[in-house]
C-alpha cells in the first residue's frame, strides 16, 4: 500500500474510534491546580536544608544513642494509620523525621557502632546517592544508561587493580553480598550443562545430588543461595574448621571423595576470607589446588575482608584468590560506601550470561550495539538497575586508594590495641586471632569449685550481661557469637569516624560492667 493511502486510512481509524472528551483540571475560575513536582527554587531551598541536617547529624550523632532505645511497635504507634488525604509541606515532614524517625534509628553512623561489621557511608558517598536518585536511570541496557554501564565497567577494573585479581575477571555490581553468591552459584550450576536452565530440577530422575561446601564458620547467605537455587539444603555440606576457624582443606578433600563414591556431584567450593564471627581466612591456595584438581568451582567470600587488599601490606589475604572463578567483595561494608553496593568479579561472565539472559522483544537493541555493549540485565535476575557505580566512582575519586588504605590499616591498628588491652589484663581473654579489624574476647574470672559446665553457664551469662551493659550506655554497640560453644563479645572497627579515644571508652565501658556484675572477679 502506498505510504499516503496509509495515512489517510490510519486518520480514518482516529477519527472513527470514541475518544471520550477529556474534561480540563482547571477549576471554575478557570485556573488549575498546580501539578508537577516542587518548583526549581523550593527544591534549592529544602535541598540545602537537607544538607545542613546531614552536616548537623554527622556532627552531633555521637551524642545520640547508638542502639536504638525503642520496644518493638513503638515507632509505628507514633504514625497514623490512615495515608495522607493531601499533601503536607516539607518542613513539617522535615521535622518529623527528627522527631519519629531518629530516635527510632541504631545509628550505624556512630563511632560507637562496633557489632556484626561495623560499615560506613562518607560525605562522596552521599553525593553519589543523591545525584543517582535525580537521574533515576534504570540501568536495564547500555542504551538506557551508557554511563551507568561504562562507569560501572570502569570502577570494577579499578577496584580489580586496586586488589590485584588478574585481568580475565570481570566485575559486576550487585545490591549485597548474598546475592552475588548466588549469581555465583548459579553460573557453576550452568557450567554443568545439565540444562537446569530449561528444564528445571523438580521431577528429574536423571539428577544426582548437587553439592556444594563451604565451611562452618561460612555466612548464612550461603545456605540461603542453595535454598533459593532450588539445590535444597541437604546440597550444603559443612566443613570443618580448624582451631584457628579456617577451613580444614584436608577434610574437604574427604567430603568430596566420599560425595562422589556415594555417587553425588560436587560441582562448587565456597572459601571465606574474613568470616562473619572471626574474620579467619580460609586457606585459600590450599582450597583453590584442591577445585583444580577435581574441576570444582571456586567461589572466594570476602564481603567485608576483601577491601582490606587495598592495604598493600595486607595484599596477601587473597593469595590464592587469583585462581577462584568468583570472588565477592562489599564496597558498602569497608569501602567507605553507602549501602548497597556489592560487587561479583568472575572470570566466567560467558556462564552468567548463559545463566540468566533472557531478552524480550521490546528490549532488542540494534544488533551492532548488541555486539558491542554488555547489557547487564542479561547477567542477572534484575532487570532494573540502579545506578550505584556512580557513589562508588566519587568514592574512588575522592579518598583514592591511598586514602581508602589509610582508614582501613587504621582500623586495623586499633583492632589490634583493643586486643592488646586483652592480652595484659587479668580476667579477659581474647578467643580468636586479630587478622584484620575484629576482635573476639570475654570476660573469664577464675572461681573456685566449679565444674566446667558450671564455669562455662556462669561465664556465658556474665558475659550476655556484659555486653547489654555497654549496649545500654548508648555510647557503644557491641554484637556477640558462639566460639567452641562460648558466648564471644566481637568488637569490629569499620566506621570512618572511630578513633581510638572510642575504643579506649568501649574498654573503659567493659571493665565497669565486669566489676559491677562480678565485684569478686573483677580487679
Ligand atoms: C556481610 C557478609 C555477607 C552478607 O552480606 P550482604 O551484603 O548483607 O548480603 C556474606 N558473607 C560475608 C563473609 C559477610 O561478611
Amino acid at each position: 500500500m502506498p505510504q499516503d493511502e496509509l495515512q489517510d486510512q490510519m486518520l480514518d481509524v482516529a477519527s472513527s474510534a470514541t475518544i471520550p472528551e477529556v474534561p480540563s483540571v482547571a477549576g471554575e475560575d478557570g485556573i488549575a491546580p498546580p501539578l508537577g513536582d516542587m518548583s526549581a527554587e523550593e527544591f534549592r531551598r529544602h535541598g540545602r536544608a537537607v544538607v545542613d541536617w546531614m552536616a548537623d547529624y554527622f556532627e552531633r550523632v555521637e551524642q545520640l544513642p547508638v542502639l536504638a532505645q525503642v520496644e518493638p511497635g513503638e515507632p509505628i504507634s507514633k504514625l497514623p494509620a490512615e495515608p495522607p488525604e493531601s499533601g503536607r509541606p516539607m518542613e513539617a515532614i522535615l521535622a518529623d523525621v527528627d522527631r519519629l524517625v531518629v530516635p527510632a534509628l541504631t545509628h550505624w553512623s556512630h563511632p560507637g557502632f562496633f557489632a556484626y561489621f561495623a560499615t560506613s557511608t562518607s560525605a562522596p558517598g552521599i553525593f553519589g546517592e543523591m545525584l543517582s536518585a535525580a537521574f533515576d536511570v534504570k540501568a536495564l541496557l547500555w542504551r538506557g544508561a551508557p554511563a551507568a554501564q561504562e562507569l560501572e565497567e570502569v570502577t570494577l577494573s579499578w577496584l580489580r587493580q586496586m586488589i590485584g585479581l588478574p585481568k580475565a575477571f570481570s566485575g559486576i555490581i550487585y545490591d549485597t553480598a548474598s546475592v552475588s553468591t548466588l549469581h555465583a552459584i548459579a553460573a557453576a550450576r550452568e557450567g554443568l550443562d545439565l540444562r537446569v536452565r530449561e528444564d528445571g530440577m523438580s521431577g528429574r530422575a536423571d539428577l544426582p545430588l548437587l553439592r556444594v561446601y563451604a565451611s562452618e564458620q561460612a555466612h548464612s547467605s550461603v545456605e540461603k543461595c542453595v535454598i533459593t537455587l532450588g539445590l535444597g539444603q541437604r546440597s550444603l555440606r559443612k566443613v570443618p574448621t580448624d582451631a584457628e576457624f579456617r577451613m580444614d582443606p584436608a577434610a574437604l578433600a574427604r567430603a568430596i571423595e566420599e560425595d562422589r563414591a556415594a555417587g553425588h556431584l560436587p560441582f562448587c567450593v565456597v572459601a571465606t576470607v574474613g568470616t562473619t564471627s572471626t574474620s579467619s581466612i580460609d586457606p585459600v591456595p590450599a582450597i583453590a589446588d584442591l577445585c583444580g584438581r577435581e574441576r570444582l568451582w571456586l567461589h572466594v567470600d570476602a564481603a567485608y575482608a576483601g577491601s582490606a587488599a587495598v592495604v598493600p601490606e595486607l595484599r596477601h589475604i587473597l593469595d590464592g584468590s587469583e585462581r577462584a572463578d568468583s570472588l565477592v567483595l562489599n564496597p558498602h561494608k569497608w569501602l567507605m560506601t553507602p549501602f548497597d553496593l556489592s560487587v561479583l568479579f568472575t572470570r566466567r561472565m560467558d556462564l552468567l550470561h548463559r545463566a540468566f539472559s533472557l531478552v524480550p522483544e521490546y528490549l532488542r537493541t540494534l544488533d551492532r550495539e548488541q555486539e558491542a555493549v554488555r547489557n547487564h540485565s542479561e547477567y542477572g535476575i534484575q532487570l532494573g538497575r540502579r545506578f550505584r557505580a556512580l557513589k562508588f566512582w566519587m568514592v574512588l575519586r575522592y579518598f583514592g586508594r591511598d586514602g581508602l588504605a589509610a582508614r582501613i590499616r587504621e582500623h586495623c591498628r586499633l583492632a589490634r590495641l583493643f586486643a592488646s588491652w586483652f592480652e595484659a589484663a587479668p580476667g579477659w581473654e581474647l578467643l580468636a586471632p586479630v587478622p584484620l579489624s575484629l576482635v573476639c574476647f570475654r570476660a573469664c574470672p577464675p572461681r573456685d569449685g566449679e565444674t566446667a559446665d558450671e564455669c562455662a553457664a556462669r561465664l556465658d551469662r556474665l558475659n550476655e550481661q556484659i555486653m547489654h551493659a555497654v549496649n545500654a550506655s548508648g555510647e557503644a554497640f557491641l554484637s556477640h557469637t558462639k566460639l567452641h560453644d562460648c558466648f564471644t563479645l566481637r568488637l569490629a572497627v569499620g566506621n570512618i569516624r572511630t578513633t581510638e579515644q572510642h575504643v579506649a571508652r568501649v574498654w573503659q565501658l567493659l571493665r565497669e560492667a565486669y566489676e559491677r556484675l562480678d565485684p569478686a572477679g573483677g580487679g
